[in-house]
């Protein structure tokens, strides 16, 4: 390991790495404080050709690879444990904007929001949003296929993509930058690299598609007795396009969230039991105005709403988005909680959310879920607080356990035990024990064609 820690060293431009402890310190825990990792080296090229020259020589001394964006993943897959650790973070570049054929090609360092800060000067919109984009990289969203709120609408990041560069295992570049709408010339080795988790190499550059940007985005929320009012809602506003957002949180997330969460107000004048966000993307205020109070008129009809708020400002709307955005922040006032990113059809979601709390209860009476997420597309983060009687460590150490319950109640609906998250080291073991074998063989034969030596972040996914 020292005479390839060396070579690297000695092989790569000053600047392109650190051995400094104190530098690569924050790199290695992550958001949750669950991985704690170790590494000799942190590699921080500028540059494709540095990418490429960094992985010639771990692939020839023997070293492995993790490549980090952001750090902001959620199920370990960014954090070395002895490996070389690859930051993108100086890879933050603009390459080109094309507004006529709505496209973009950027670093795979650059940040989430910065890439839609670049889409809104060009007049376009980049759809994809997520609590960390002021954090998370193009690389991690396009190696974890990142979800977000508006997958309804627009799809998951996999949607987004025209192409990528990324430096394979042996140090050769893969240039896919593609910004064509056909290409029909083979395997769509583009997308190998989406949600592969940078097993299979590094991204370095993306061309991702943009969108004309809304007008006028309106957002309400809804006070709610069941997840079958949420449901039930959610058909009456699905029809029309112009829906792009349709979050649910309950009570108990949303009392975390305005308890602890400094800024964050309580908006109703009553309680409810759950609550529903959901934004138009209209041509004006007016229109928006219009068709909130026309789905919502009819939902508080039918007795399906309680409550609602139309948001009258920006200020206001943000106001709503932030409760949302903050209930991973405030879940973490419970002490402790298992956390699993699931989907089922959208249609079970109710029967999943009952079967899958009387279970948990089962085997942990007094546990706390708090069942939040991006209910359009069926995808709930499943999380289990602690008893308020039960140690944390004592309640985490049946991670495994909690987590295989629900899992099974997952597999019950035939929906997945990773909706957005990916696998990383987290859920390595369920898949393997719950994927179907072909799945399981094509995964590990598309690995072991581009990757025989298993370099790029070894210990994730298979
Ligand atoms: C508060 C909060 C909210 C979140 N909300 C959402 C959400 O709504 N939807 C969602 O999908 N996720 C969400 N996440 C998870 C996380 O933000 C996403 O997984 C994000 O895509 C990770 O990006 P990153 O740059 O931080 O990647 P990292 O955490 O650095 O890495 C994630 C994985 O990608 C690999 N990787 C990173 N960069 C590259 C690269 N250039 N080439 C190859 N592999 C690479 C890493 O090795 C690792 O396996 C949230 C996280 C937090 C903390």
């Amino acid at each position: 390991m020292n005479l390839g820690v060396k070579a690297l060293q000695e092989g790569l431009p000053e600047g392109a790495w650190s051995v400094d402890a104190d530098i690569i310190a924050p790199q290695l825990t992550e958001w949750r404080d669950k991985y704690f990792g170790h590494t000799p080296i942190m590699l921080t090229p500028r540059n494709t050709s540095e990418v490429a020259q960094a992985v010639k020589l771990c692939a020839l001394h023997g070293l492995k690879i993790v490549p980090q964006g952001g750090n902001t993943g959620l199920v370990g897959g960014q954090i070395p444990m002895g490996e070389v650790l690859l930051s993108l973070r100086k890879m933050t570049a603009v390459q080109s904007v094309n507004p006529t054929n709505n496209s973009i090609i950027i670093e795979a360092g650059a940040t989430l929001r910065s890439l839609q800060e670049a889409a809104d000067k060009a007049g376009r919109k980049f759809p994809l949003s997520l609590a960390s984009e002021g954090s998370c990289t193009v690389g991690g969203v396009l190696s974890t296929n990142a979800g977000g709120v508006h997958v309804l609408k627009y799809g998951t990041t996999k949607d987004l993509v025209f192409g990528v560069e990324a430096v394979l295992a042996d140090g050769r570049i893969f240039n896919g930058l593609t910004d064509l709408r056909k290409d029909n010339t083979g395997y769509d080795l583009n997308r190998l690299f989406l949600g592969a988790e940078g097993t299979l190499g590094i991204i370095t550059m993306a061309s991702l598609k943009l969108f004309p940007k809304p007008r006028h985005v309106q957002r309400a929320m809804v006070g709610l007795k069941t997840p079958q009012d949420a449901l039930a809602i959610l058909g009456l506003a699905s029809g029309n396009p112009a829906l792009a957002m349709f979050e649910v949180m309950p009570a108990i997330g949303m009392d975390l969230v305005t308890a602890h969460i400094e800024g964050q107000r309580y908006p109703f004048a009553g309680p409810h039991s759950w609550f529903a966000l959901i934004d138009w993307e209209v041509e004006s205020e007016a229109a928006g105005i219009g068709l909130a109070e026309s789905v919502l008129g009819d939902a508080l009809e039918k007795g399906l709403a309680q409550d609602v708020i139309i948001a009258q400002s920006g200020s206001q709307a943000a106001q709503l988005l932030a409760l949302r955005e903050n209930m991973s922040a405030g879940q973490k006032f419970l002490g402790g909680s298992v956390k699993l990113d699931i989907t089922v059809p959208i249609f079970d979601i109710p029967d999943f959310l009952k079967k899958a709390d009387t279970a948990i209860l089962k085997a942990v009476p007094g546990a706390r879920p708090v069942a939040f997420g991006h209910f359009g597309d069926g995808n709930i983060h499943y999380n289990i607080g602690r008893p308020e009687a039960m140690e944390t460590d004592a309640f985490l150490a049946r991670w495994d356990e909690l987590s295989d319950i629900a899992f099974d109640v997952v597999e019950s609906f035939g929906g997945s035990i990773s909706a957005e998250h990916g696998i990383g080291i987290m859920k390595k073991d369920d898949l393997a024990a719950r994927a179907n074998v072909v799945k399981l063989s094509l995964l590990k034969a598309v690995k072991n064609a581009l990757d025989p030596d298993n370099i790029m972040n070894p210990r994730v996914l298979i």
